[in-house]
């Protein structure tokens, strides 16, 4: 190129101009080229201590030596802006038979709230999204939409892949919050003589189920709703349980203050089954219960184990990281962990384990599961970061056995567990009897938990007992005569 540029300035010379403005001829040949190299000799040489100096992630091993994500609790992904949101929303179609909402867990009317987006109204957007889930915001960071809405999304196929469904929501209830709306029982309800909104209504468990219940409760204008529960805080989960980096507080705090603007009250510190039962709710005058508790009884036989302190289950790990990081926000007091922590399980709260333990101090993690990655529970949006942050992912091996070593639990012994058939829908798992065994310094189990057994096998409340109780939406909790079904 140089030499061409030369060869146009001399001959411009030599068509006689006086001055050649372009000539810098001279220039190039004493300072450029003299200092060029007149001929390839040597490949250049870098060697990999070099390279990684200049290379963000050299951390792929999954050894993590003070790297960035050592106490980074910091959101994986940052909220988009306003111009990103507009020209993600100027993608939609706007399907008119948008495949999208039949995805969608709680019915919101996605396409009207992406309509809304770019159309700059982010009032009516996020009013779009409340109006079917007071817990928008929450749930525009944790909805798993690759299973969900965005699964079905028509330009799913598309070279930018299906609309970002769930960032779009979050940008439309964040800047709703910004805006310090106030959330009030609607004017246009019967005033306040209506027997029927003076009913007592007790909801068990302060989670997103309750949340949500007493939300539409108080839309529809009852004024006493009382939520008991066993924490000192409300929000449930996604308070004590998913990590900062998933839900950052402040939000899930917004959300409770909006339902708290209805006029629900919450009581804390008050255990069903310790403090009170159904029964002493009744006789309190209680004349509905929605039972929104969740799943928080442990696997069983599995006890001992926990009594030794590096061994953990993910009810009592990620609880204390919460209680740190997004409760007292001193991340300095999350629980102290070292070396190779393994994980049990390839659910969400696995991976959440797993990403946390690193934060907590380990140089190398490792999440052991018996299935393939066909069969994992995890959906894409933790598990691909999970991936990017160098956790190492061992499948088809089955824990049989922890091993002690000098009186503590320090190795689990693992066995091969294949798919012996080809049904992909229908795969079957057959241990193969080869077995490794693999050391640990901290183990931490995130398997199914379950519904506490006196609440399971409940046949106390029949058909014709005033009080009435369903099972809700999810089949997990039960609700009085709001919920799916009643007597
Ligand atoms: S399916 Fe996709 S493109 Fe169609 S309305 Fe839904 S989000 Fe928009």
């Amino acid at each position: 190129m140089i030499r061409h540029i030369l060869s146009l300035s001399k001959r411009n010379q030599s068509f006689g101009s006086t001055k050649n403005i372009l000539d810098f001829s001279e220039f190039l040949e004493r300072n450029v080229l003299s200092s060029a190299p007149k001929q390839i000799s040597l490949a250049t040489i870098r060697n990999t201590k070099e390279r990684e100096h200049y290379s963000k992630c050299f951390d792929r091993t999954g050894k993590c030596q003070g790297c960035e994500k050592n106490k980074n609790w910091k959101k994986d992904e940052s909220r988009l802006t306003i111009g990103e949101a507009i020209r993600e929303a100027q993608r939609c179609l706007k399907c008119t038979d948008a495949p999208c909402q039949k995805g969608c867990s709680t019915s919101i009317d996605i396409k009207s709230f992406i309509y809304n987006i770019e159309k700059k109204n982010w009032y009516g957007a996020a009013k779009v999204i409340l109006t079917d889930n007071p817990l928008g915001l929450s749930c525009g960071q944790l909805c798993p939409i690759s299973e969900l809405c965005a699964r079905n999304c028509n330009v799913a196929s598309s070279e930018k892949g299906a609309i970002k469904i769930n960032k779009l929501q979050e940008f439309a209830v964040s800047m709703f919050k910004e805006m310090g709306v106030k959330q009030i029982r609607d004017p246009k309800l019967p005033k306040n003589d209506h027997i029927v909104f003076d009913s007592s209504i007790a909801l068990i468990g302060a989670g997103a189920a309750s949340l949500s219940c007493a939300t539409f409760l108080g839309r529809l204008g009852y004024k006493n709703v009382t939520i008991f529960e066993k924490q000192q805080h409300a929000g449930g989960l996604v308070v004590s349980e998913i990590p900062m980096n998933r839900s950052p507080v402040d939000d899930i705090n917004w959300e409770i203050e909006q339902v708290k603007q209805l006029g629900i009250k919450f009581v804390f510190g008050k255990e069903l089954g310790k403090d009170f039962t159904i029964e002493s709710l009744r006789k309190e005058g209680y004349e509905c219960v929605f039972l929104g508790c969740g799943l928080n009884e442990p696997k069983k036989g599995l006890g001992h184990i926990y009594q030794q302190s590096h061994i953990l289950n993910s009810k009592s790990f990620l609880p204390k990281v919460n209680k740190a990081v997004k409760q007292d926000k001193d991340v300095e007091a999350t629980p102290k962990l070292s070396g190779h922590v393994i994980v049990l399980g390839i659910g969400d709260t696995a991976l959440d384990c797993a990403r946390s333990a690193y934060r907590c101090g380990a140089q190398r993690v490792s999440v052991i599961f018996r299935r393939g990655w066909q069969d994992i529970r995890a959906n894409d949006e933790i598990l691909i970061p999970s991936k990017n942050e160098g956790i190492n992912f061992i499948p088809y091996e089955q824990p049989l056995k922890l091993i002690e070593v000098d009186g503590q639990y320090k190795q689990i012994e693992l066995e091969q567990n294949l798919p012996v058939n080809n049904d992909a829908f229908n795969l079957k798992y057959q241990l193969t009897g080869d077995k490794v065994t693999m050391s640990f310094d901290y183990l931490i189990t995130a398997f199914v938990f379950k519904l506490k057994e006196w609440l399971c096998l409940d046949k106390r409340f029949t058909p014709g007992q005033r009080l009435r109780l369903a099972l809700c939406r999810w089949r997990c909790c039960w609700s009085g005569q709001f919920g799916g079904c009643s007597q």
